[in-house]
């Protein structure tokens, strides 16, 4: 039977488009559907990370994103009398993934331009006012039922992405379950914009306030958020309304330096799919998990599972890998996504005590810990993968390879392209690689490698010596899934 496409996506978020960008680039025919006219227009995501930018960067958009989006340096929690009780510092350096490890933007601007560059794609289309209605998994390919503007069509396709966020019909239709993580705090989300910077905090703040816990962060040019919790005796109506705002903002002095933009109320959780496929349907993004967004880890986490199934489905529907090939996904990037989660929690604990005396206690307890010096002052970071297309036995297999940059700003994903890598000693005269050289050799010497081989999410598949590394990448792709180690 003749397919509508190789892989339908439902959803047109960032998780959704980027993820079409990077199938289209791979020459993988793919469809979106969007039921939203136009690209969601409240606050949401205001931080992307280095690696969330490297991923960005394949789609093409990254230097978009980073001429209206702004650094950072510091996150800071502070209690309610300005001590600070923890601090991640240096997020405006350049992180492995070869961005600055914190760019602060505004999340439809990121849309638009990832919509931008999906529209320049020739094996992609785009649909907004599409709406999947429900779907049959027929076994060697999926049956979509859709309500467009102009009536019902059917779409078939070989794979199914359920990318369309929390509340994701996909995954309900698959009948697939949430673990609840068990964090549920209701806040308002304000965002403003700017008209004198200078008046402004210069560093993300955290205010551990147990009467009023608040959160202040930088967003993309032209913008400044504001986060309160919303009391068990308010309602979301109360906490909405412009005056009420105002006096919420009264503490920060900002009046005449900054405008109201647009607000919403949120219920921020923590929750994770039982399961991230079944058959072939699979979710991502917001549809598999959702993340509290204190460390800003909730479309870098979509964006990180586009990366992850992209080249895997590529492989299967373009290269004829076997489809448990993308057995691997949940393995790979369910424990990342616990570790940003709890992460996420830990910091929205802290941040939402209001119990004074519990909050005394916190910040006693904080105050130590920076004493002793056992708290982290660095950009947070994340575990390696344990298992899944990895080479068995290879120390470094599942760590992040960094994105070297040549001393004229040049980067390496951008000499080696989107495929798999095999980087051996004897290829670092080559001329593409030279700027780079001793950055690799210094990488392989750490290591003792002759050779790394780096999956095209850029994560290492292992290390060894050239002709065994490339011959066991192969088989874990053909025969996939590598269990691992
Ligand atoms: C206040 C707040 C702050 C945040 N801060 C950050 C941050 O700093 N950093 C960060 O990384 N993340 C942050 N996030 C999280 C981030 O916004 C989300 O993780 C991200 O938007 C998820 O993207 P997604 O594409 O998976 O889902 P969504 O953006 O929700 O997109 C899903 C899409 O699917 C569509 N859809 C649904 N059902 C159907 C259907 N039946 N047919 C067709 N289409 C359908 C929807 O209309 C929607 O457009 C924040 C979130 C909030 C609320």
């Amino acid at each position: 039977m003749a397919l509508d496409c190789d892989v339908l996506i439902v959803g047109g978020g960032p998780t959704g488009v980027t993820l079409a960008v990077l199938l289209a680039k791979r020459g993988v025919s793919v469809i979106v559907l969007e039921k939203e006219a136009d690209i969601y227009p409240l606050p949401r995501a205001a931080h992307i990370d280095h690696e969330g930018m490297r991923i960005l960067q394949e789609t093409g958009v990254a230097e978009d994103v980073m001429a209206t989006s702004r650094r950072v340096a510091r996150y800071d929690f502070l209690n309610a009398k300005g001590d600070l009780l923890l601090r991640f510092e240096g997020s405006d350096r350049i992180g492995p993934g070869g961005w600055p490890g914190a760019n602060m933007i505004h999340q439809p601007s990121v849309e638009a331009a990832l919509r931008r560059a999906l529209a320049g794609e020739k094996t992609a289309t785009f649909h907004s006012g599409w709406e999947l209605d429900e779907f049959q998994d027929n076994g060697d390919f999926v049956t979509a039922h859709i309500t467009t503007p102009e009536g019902q069509r059917t779409i078939r396709s070989r794979f199914l992405i359920g990318a369309d966020g929390a509340r994701s019909p996909v995954r309900k239709g698959a009948g697939i379950r949430f673990d609840d993580l068990r964090f549920e705090e209701p806040w308002l989300v304000v965002d403003m914009l700017v008209d004198d910077y200078s008046r402004l905090p210069a560093a993300n703040l955290q205010i551990c306030n147990p009467e009023r816990p608040t959160t202040c962060v930088l967003m993309g040019e032209g913008r400044h958020r504001w986060e309160f919790m919303i009391k068990p005796n308010e309602t979301a109506e109360q906490v909405s309304d412009d005056a009420f705002i105002e006096q919420l903002l009264e503490p920060w002095n900002v009046r005449g330096a900054v405008r109201l933009e647009r607000k919403a109320v949120y219920t921020f959780r923590a929750r994770i799919a039982e399961h991230w496929s079944k058959g072939r349907v699979l979710l991502a993004g917001d549809a598999a998990h959702q993340t509290p967004p204190f460390a800003g880890q909730g479309m870098c986490s979509g964006l990180r599972d586009a990366a992850n199934i992209a080249w895997k489905l590529a492989a299967v529907v373009k290269g004829g890998a076997d489809v448990e090939l993308l057995k691997s996904y949940q393995k790979e990037r369910e424990p990342h996504l616990r570790a940003t989660i709890d992460m996420a929690i830990m910091m929205g604990r802290m941040v939402c005590t209001t119990n004074k005396w519990s909050a005394l206690l916190r910040d006693m307890k904080f105050k130590l810990g920076r004493m002793l010096g056992k708290l982290p002052d660095g950009p947070p970071a994340y575990p390696p993968m344990s298992e899944g297309v990895l080479l068995a036995g290879s120390p470094d297999a599942g760590r992040y390879f960094p994105q070297f940059l040549s001393q004229n700003g040049g980067r390496i994903d951008e000499v080696l392209g989107n495929e798999h890598w095999l980087i051996g000693r004897d290829r670092l005269n080559d001329p593409a690689l030279a700027p780079f050289a001793k950055q690799l050799s210094q990488w392989l010497d750490k290591r003792d490698a002759e050779a790394v081989l780096v999956r095209p999410d850029r994560y290492v598949f292992g290390t060894g010596s050239n002709a065994p590394l490339f011959e066991a990448w192969q088989k874990a792709v053909a025969e996939a899934p590598g269990t691992g180690r």
